[in-house]
């Protein structure tokens, strides 16, 4: 239930009057409902889970993310970055999450990581690549 936390959507705000960013805050197990911060206001708006799941989760950088979700201990791979082993990565061409279980020193500008995917299995992957 909590995977939404944290993410934010795009919902009618009654104190902005009108449509805002807000981020999904906490949710309440017995009602089933979810809270939502007005990203603008900061102002507190119920929604009812089966209602969230209707809208457009974005992350906080505005792309779409989908079932694998970037958490805070999930993060996207991105080249660029480097990872340590047991990190937990989501790669999104992949659309798969995974979990770092070796460095290899590469060669040049960049090292390798190999990478365990929940579906698609082990995978070599660059980071810290310039
Ligand atoms: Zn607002």
């Amino acid at each position: 239930m909590s995977k939404y936390l944290k993410k934010i959507v795009e919902h009618y705000c009654s104190i902005c009057n009108g449509m805002t960013d807000m981020e999904i805050a906490s949710h309440n197990d017995e009602l089933d409902i979810y809270w939502l911060r007005c990203k603008v206001c900061h102002g507190a708006t119920m929604i009812k889970n089966k209602n969230l799941e209707k809208l457009a989760i974005r992350k906080a950088n505005n792309a779409l993310i989908n079932d694998h979700q970037v958490t805070d201990q999930v993060k996207e791979y991105e080249p660029a970055k480097t990872y340590e082993a047991g990190q937990l990565l989501y790669h999104p061409a992949f659309d798969d999450k995974g979990v770092v279980t070796e460095l290899k020193p590469g060669s040049g500008d960049f090292d390798k990581i190999i990478v365990k995917f929940d579906h698609i299995g082990e995978k070599m992957l660059i980071h810290g690549a310039s």
